[in-house]
């Protein structure tokens, strides 16, 4: 088991009541979901949380959240948040029997590698991410016409094992410090908007992190996504 020290413990509780808090005051219905982002974090500080209750983590690089998945307790709801390569898919959704979401399919392709290999497993989440920031070295559909398609796949019987559940986007640093209505988070409440009408969903929205997700929830996000605000500043990634 990871083991942690108590001093730690106090510190990643007290951190995470302050976002816990801070979400509710915005979404008042409780309906918002608070995943605590964990990449580059010793698995002890993931522990440390779940002894606290917290089930919902997210990790952005495939093989540590492998390796994490298998020391940590099996009723953890892991969110992959990281950059989905194709490369990449069988490991996540083959090695990781709680993978409760993916959060970044860009392609219908991938969504088709991920639920033909999950056959016979828990079925996973899936948001779509959706570049809303047209930033070149952002992941994500560019074109409502594309979700659509995708969507419409999920839906179909050939889709075995992904249950769709939501849009996602990280949108421009710029448009995250701004303190005033993120046009990244509006385009993509105007996405779903298009995506509900012709498909008849109704999807969930992740979008916002530390610096940023009081003002997506009331944007209409009900997934953030928040990491350094909870544990710290990470270490560079080499
Ligand atoms: C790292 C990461 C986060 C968390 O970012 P913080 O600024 O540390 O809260 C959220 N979403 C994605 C996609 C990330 O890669």
């Amino acid at each position: 088991m990871a083991t942690y020290t108590p001093e730690r413990a106090t510190q990643l509780k007290e951190a995470y009541s302050v976002i816990a808090n801070q979400v509710k005051q915005a979404d008042p219905s409780g309906k918002v979901t608070l995943v605590a982002v964990s990449k580059l974090k010793p698995a002890s500080d993931i522990q440390a949380l779940y002894d606290a209750g917290v089930r919902h983590f997210g990790e952005n690089y495939p093989n540590e959240l492998v390796d994490k998945a298998q020391q940590l307790p099996q009723d953890i709801k892991w969110h992959f948040i990281g950059a989905l390569q194709s490369g990449n898919v069988n490991t996540l959704v083959k090695k990781i029997p709680n993978l409760y979401a993916i959060e970044t399919v860009d392609s219908l392709k991938k969504a088709k590698k991920a639920s033909a290999s999950r056959q016979g497993q828990d079925k996973i989440n899936v948001f779509l991410q959706y570049n809303t920031s047209g930033e070149e070295q952002k992941a994500g559909f560019t074109s409502v016409d594309e979700v659509v398609e995708c969507v419409k796949w999920l839906q179909s019987d050939e889709n075995t094992s992904l249950e769709l559940k939501g849009l996602m986007t990280i949108g421009s640093f710029e448009q995250s410090v701004s303190g005033e209505e993120n046009k990244d988070f509006a385009t993509l409440v105007d996405v779903k908007k298009q995506v509900d009408s012709s498909c008849g969903t109704d999807l969930d929205l992740s979008m916002g992190m530390s610096h940023d997700f009081v003002q997506a929830i009331a944007q209409g996000s009900t997934n953030v996504r928040v990491g350094s605000s909870i544990f710290g500043a990470r270490p560079p990634k080499n």
